[in-house]
């Protein structure tokens, strides 16, 4: 939703470095809505509402509350023609409250629902196992070749009609299969194994190439992890075989909730997404859906693919610890937790610790009783510091110009145009870039009013602050300004918040905040109090 941190929207790119996000499966992109998926997109986070879609009032507070938390996409169940129909009205009413994230139908069973959804909704999902195959009966039906002949023309007639509509109202497709609803035809060819499985996804995806409408993207799901991961391997193999790039959307099924739900969907999304498959993701709780979301960018972020915070590597502690291990973790979290897209190595001892830390960007680690090491990288910068001292002296490592103000003002204000730490300058541009080339809606409607010195003065937006990135900001006037996402309403965003506008302060910038919902709903009101800042 917004790019106030330095990566909240950047994806790595695929460099299969050690370190880095895994070389992804090349796949094209789908355009759903305003965002794409596949391709060079980052791994989208998507969940899905838990209300009846006949509620209106509750499926768009539902809407919303995924979209702030910072989901991407929101699926909803379409069980009729009447619930399709109701997702035209769903979806004024969130574009009307400034909310233009991408809404998806989910059809079983009927394809008339199908086909009424694509005019309303940015994608629709159909299960392969009950589109045009009869509800399963569990019957070990025997099919002539002629017969399973028929029934996949069958598919294809009712399939194509559909693909037509949803190439004229530009709506996307989802193909999902799930290992629960496979059909009887399927089963009685392959049985319930992953290979039917695939062929199930298969039969429909090769009527998408035949009718050359590529708005598609896969999944296949399973609530057993193992089946998931060897199906969806296999599907990737299936379509390579035969030239396919449809982007993958990962999930596990019926996962639960709580840690053990948060540990099934990491096992089997994690799984592929370290093998580079995956282009958007659901993770699947028991909950409500809004919890999702923070799971599924810490398991990006783990999968080294879309970095949202700072991330600590700390090792266990053993008996060689050489301070004390849990304390010092929170300090040095507490002090650089605004440090978005970071890496910071916390080692008990020197034995083990630079070896362990390799991946990181800096490294605290004991060198003696009460004696610490600090790490650039792999390289020790400085040697045996008391340990009440260490974490001061990480942060002036990290950058002189970015300690944040920990116990009094810090160094002497920043100059006009050289306002980036040069440290990470590299890392921070390549993310400000990023941000630039992929604004949100209200980023592109502030950026329209604001550039050209529409207001009189010069804005520049993704600008490098320290170690930050500030949406817009004046340099003349000294002037930042954010728009938050939905993800600022987080506890730990809004400690995060704080601490960097305070930093920012401590710099002699002004810094004002609106809500992207602000700006696209009354714009002429947030330029004013623009203006007045300018005065
Ligand atoms: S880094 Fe040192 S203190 Fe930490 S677990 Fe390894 S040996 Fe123990």
């Amino acid at each position: 939703m917004n790019h106030s941190n330095i990566s909240s929207n950047a994806a790595l790119p695929p460099t299969g470095g050690a370190g880095s996000g895994a070389r992804r499966r090349p796949t094209h992109e789908v355009r759903v809505g305003n965002i794409g998926i596949g391709g060079q997109n980052p791994v989208r986070v998507q969940s899905m509402c838990t209300t009846s879609t006949m509620d209106t009032d509750g499926c768009v507070q539902q809407i919303l509350a995924i979209a702030r938390a910072g989901g991407e996409l929101v699926r909803l169940t379409t069980q009729g023609v009447r619930e399709a129909e109701n997702m035209r009205i769903i979806r004024e009413r969130v574009r009307a409250a400034g909310c233009d994230v991408p809404l998806v139908a989910d059809v079983h069973f009927n394809p008339a629902v199908a086909d009424v959804a694509a005019r309303y909704c940015e994608k629709v999902r159909i299960n392969p196992g009950n589109y045009v195959d009869a509800a399963r009966k569990f019957k070990n039906l025997e099919y002539t070749d002629e017969e399973y002949a028929a029934e996949l023309q069958k598919i294809e007639d009712r399939l194509i009609p559909f693909l037509n509509i949803c190439r004229e109202y530009g709506t996307a497709v989802r193909i999902g299969v799930n290992h629960g609803s496979l059909s009887d035809r399927i089963m009685s060819r392959y049985g319930d194994t992953p290979e039917g499985i695939v062929e199930s996804c298969m039969e429909f995806l090769r009527v998408c190439v035949r009718e050359n409408f590529n708005n598609v993207v896969v999944s296949i799901k399973a609530s057993n992890t193992v089946v998931m991961v060897e199906s969806v391997r296999l599907l990737c193999k299936a379509m390579d075989a035969e030239g396919m790039t449809f982007p993958l959307h990962l999930g596990v099924t019926e996962a639960g909730e709580g840690e053990d739900g948060r540990l099934k969907s990491a096992v089997g999304i994690g799984a592929l997404l370290i093998d580079g498959i995956g282009d958007t993701i659901r993770v699947s709780l028991s909950e409500p859906p809004e919890n999702e979301i923070p799971v599924a960018y810490s398991l990006l972020q783990a999968a080294r693919l879309r970095f949202t915070k700072t991330e600590y590597i700390s090792c266990p502690g053993c008996g060689r610890t050489l301070y004390d291990l849990p304390a010092t973790i929170q300090r040095i979290k507490a002090a650089t937790s605004h440090l978005t897209g970071l890496k910071i190595a916390i080692m008990g001892c020197i034995v083990n610790g630079p070896g362990e830390m390799a991946d990181a960007d800096y490294g605290y680690v004991g060198a003696a009783r009460g004696k610490v090491s600090l790490y650039r990288g792999k390289e020790c910068v400085e040697k045996n510091i008391p340990e009440e001292e260490a974490v001061q002296h990480l942060l002036a490592i990290i950058g002189p110009s970015l300690t944040p103000p920990v116990g009094g003002r810090t160094s002497s204000p920043l100059r006009e145009y050289q306002t980036a730490d040069s440290g990470n300058y590299p890392l921070l541009k390549d993310f400000a870039r990023e941000n630039r080339y992929h604004p949100t809606e209200a980023e592109s409607l502030l950026w329209e009013r604001l550039k050209g010195y529409a207001l009189k003065y010069p804005f520049r937006r993704q600008h490098i602050v320290g170690n930050f990135i500030a949406d817009f900001a004046c340099l003349p006037k000294r002037l930042i300004i954010e728009l938050d996402g939905g993800y600022h309403q987080l506890p730990d965003q809004q400690v995060s918040d704080a601490e960097r506008t305070n930093w920012l302060e401590q710099q002699g910038f002004k810094v004002i905040r609106f809500s992207n919902e602000e700006v696209i709903g009354d714009i002429e009101h947030v330029l004013s109090i623009i203006k007045e800042h300018l005065k």
